[in-house]
């Protein structure tokens, strides 16, 4: 690599971070001091009047702190579905769909553990690509992503939401806040990144995909980021983009811009995209 990528890699290693989660401050009291008397003295109190009154069940500790703390994410992969925020575990992709809903499925996936399955209703993916943006390397820890586009109703996880975590890369927490990364509970391995209207699932999960018709049917179509690549891809044929694929600048396979590529606007090093999806 020459210093011109790592330059492009530096500067885009914040695309998916563009936020850090607000910290949380503790109120700690010391012992011995007036507020520890005083409370230890409401204890009392309330312990006197507890014939009375039927004692409180303990609060969950997103209602402590009205469900917007950092703490209420960790009920998310929970089996509640009864409040407001847990809603999309109904909808798609998480929708468990019945045996009457005749979901054909054309391909099988799983986690390395088993734990998480699901099925595709779609022979093609609506688009295949590799990302070599350096998010995509660090999350992965491989060389580079292979994400294929799917619409959120193709999917049909066997389990739902269950055995599922969520990662928001944005704010640096396990959060189901869109878009976001999806993996294994249990095992850790990724499964896809949940977009707002779409999903990019990672095809090496899927039964089959190394056979001839799994390869043709998944078959990449372009590079995303590719000046920031740790591997090379040479004489593949294969479109190679500055950023985003069809909204950046053309590259060639060393990664400099291709003639009359120089104008093209939206080259957005620091935007994979997934916002848009
Ligand atoms: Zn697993
Ligand atoms: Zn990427």
């Amino acid at each position: 690599m020459t210093s011109v990528h790592r330059l492009v890699s530096i500067r885009s290693f914040n695309h998916f971070h563009h936020s850090l989660p607000v910290p949380v401050t503790r109120t700690t009291i010391p012992f011995r001091t007036p507020a520890f008397t005083i409370m230890a003295q409401k204890r009392t109190l309330s312990t006197s009047s507890s014939k009375e009154e039927p004692e409180k069940q303990p609060k969950m500790a997103d209602e402590e702190n009205g469900g917007n703390g950092p703490d209420a994410h960790q009920y998310q992969a929970s089996d509640r579905t009864d409040r407001e925020e847990d809603q999309w575990k109904k909808r798609a992709p998480y929708r468990i769909h019945e045996s009457n809903d005749k979901f054909d499925a054309k391909w099988e996936g799983r986690c390395h553990c088993g734990k998480v399955q699901y099925q595709l209703s779609r022979e093609k993916p609506l688009a295949s690509k590799y990302c070599h943006c350096t998010t995509c390397q660090r999350l992965h820890g491989s060389p580079f992503q292979w994400a294929a586009i799917f619409h959120k109703e193709d999917i049909n996880f066997t389990s739902g939401h269950h055995d599922l975590g969520w990662y928001d890369p944005t704010n640096k927490s396990t959060t189901h806040h869109l878009p976001c990364k999806v993996h294994c509970a249990y095992c850790r391995t990724p499964i896809m990144d949940e977009g707002r209207n779409m999903i990019l699932l990672f095809p090496t999960l899927i039964k089959d995909i190394n056979t001839p018709k799994g390869k043709e049917a998944f078959k990449v179509q372009s590079h995303m980021f590719y000046p920031q690549r740790v591997v090379d891809f040479k004489g593949d044929g294969i479109k190679k983009f500055k950023g985003l694929a069809d909204e950046s600048p053309l590259v060639d396979d060393d990664g400099n811009l291709l003639p009359g590529q120089e104008k093209k606007s939206g080259s957005n090093d620091d935007d994979k995209g997934e916002n848009k999806l």
